[in-house]
């Protein structure tokens, strides 16, 4: 896949002392750069043009950010939620995938870093200590990919460092690039897990643009297996589309004929689910795709999804693969039911708080962890 470099930098004049606006420009020699006192003029002139993801995406900004880099997940009190807390680097996507929930959620479409790095590490310490007996699972991929623009920011470094070293927490990076040159430098004891989102063959060559091929997915996860990383899966979104059956497969036998199965520290599993804006943003900026064809139904949260008997058929095939290669590799839906949980997955979970604990033992899963939880959960399938 080619890398991301942005036909123009701006820089507002708060963050131009930063060490990474410094370290950023010096991997970008010849790129026009403007230094603005704030970056609302460019975002509005940029949000005013006829397409704003697709300019946005040429442009890179850089600008600090005011108040707290870790922020918890959502939580949709209809749905298990597995309290992730999210690490926010940044927004913005250079990649290009026609589903993408962005397209409807951000105001600034430009991509946007973070350039107050420093105050991010010490964000973290400060959370991670002050609370010992918490277990934290952080991610850096919600509003931003979280390895797509480290050949500019090479953030992976010291946040590998960082969570190396703690033991009430791990990081997980979630890709679709293979981008992963850099983790080759640090080690990762066990505390960062290295994910990516897959999709069956047709999907990624149809729908998502700019990013890496499923085989270059799993040659990164590879590599990073080598260097003392786990790794994850998330097969989401998964779509209802002709041949469904036989693209999972496919794509389930990519990861486990490459990977150790005992390194995978979890594959989540969720159906296509977005908001009613999306499919007209995504169809005037990329045609008629075909994948939001089809009937929906509005969810608790007022994206749209399958039926419930489509999803449950869905999570229980792909689960009923996964089973084929492991009976131990945690399995988890995304933002889904308890009922669906039980009837596709066979897992019975009382809570969220259940699915926490659940989930945190899967974080520290055949890692060596002086941290103790009470994250079980009875499953009738391992
Ligand atoms: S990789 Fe993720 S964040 Fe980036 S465009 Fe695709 S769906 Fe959006």
């Amino acid at each position: 896949m080619r890398y991301f470099r942005p036909e123009r930098v701006y820089i507002e004049k708060s963050a131009l002392e930063d060490r990474l606006t410094g370290e950023i420009l010096s991997r970008l020699p010849g790129i026009p750069r403007e230094i603005v006192e704030d970056a609302a003029g460019v975002i509005s002139e940029t949000r005013s043009e006829s397409d704003p993801f697709t300019s946005g995406k040429k442009k890179l900004l850089l600008r600090r950010k005011k108040g707290d880099f870790l922020k918890p997940f959502p939580l949709i009190p209809e749905y298990l939620s597995c309290h992730f807390q999210i690490l926010h680097l940044g927004t913005g996507c250079d990649l290009e995938c026609t589903y993408c929930i962005l397209q409807s959620y951000l105001t600034n479409p430009l991509i946007t870093v973070f350039t107050n790095f420093d105050d991010i590490l010490a964000e973290l310490a400060g959370r991670l200590d002050a609370a010992p007996g918490q277990f934290f699972r952080v991610g850096t991929g919600e509003l931003i990919d979280s390895l797509s623009l480290d050949h500019l920011t090479e953030w992976s470094v010291p946040l590998v460092r960082f969570f190396a070293g703690r033991e009430n927490a791990v990081l997980e990076f979630k890709t679709k690039s293979d981008n992963v040159q850099n983790l080759g430098k640090a080690d990762p004891r066990g505390r960062v897990i290295v994910s990516w989102s897959m999709n069956t063959e047709e999907i990624q060559r149809r729908e998502e643009f700019k990013t890496a091929t499923l085989e270059e997915r799993v040659a990164a996860a590879r590599k990073c297996e080598r260097w003392g990383y786990r790794t994850g899966f998330h097969l989401d979104p998964l779509i209802h589309a002709e041949g469904w059956k036989n693209g999972y497969r496919k794509t389930v036998d990519l990861i486990f004929r490459n990977l150790n199965p005992s390194r995978i520290a979890w594959i989540s599993l969720g159906a296509l689910r977005f908001m009613p804006s999306l499919k007209k943003t995504a169809e005037n900026r990329f045609g008629r795709t075909g994948i939001f064809a089809g009937e929906f139904i509005p969810g608790l949260d007022g994206k749209k999804r399958y039926f419930k008997p489509i999803r449950r058929k869905m999570y229980e095939y792909v689960c009923g693969l996964i089973r084929e290669y492991s009976a131990e590799v945690p399995v988890y839906l995304c933002m889904e039911s308890r009922e669906l949980w039980e009837d596709s997955l066979e897992v019975a979970l009382d809570d969220s708080v259940h699915l926490k604990g659940y989930l945190d033992q899967a974080a520290i899963r055949n890692t060596p962890s002086n941290f103790r939880n009470s994250g079980t959960c009875s499953t009738n399938r391992s």
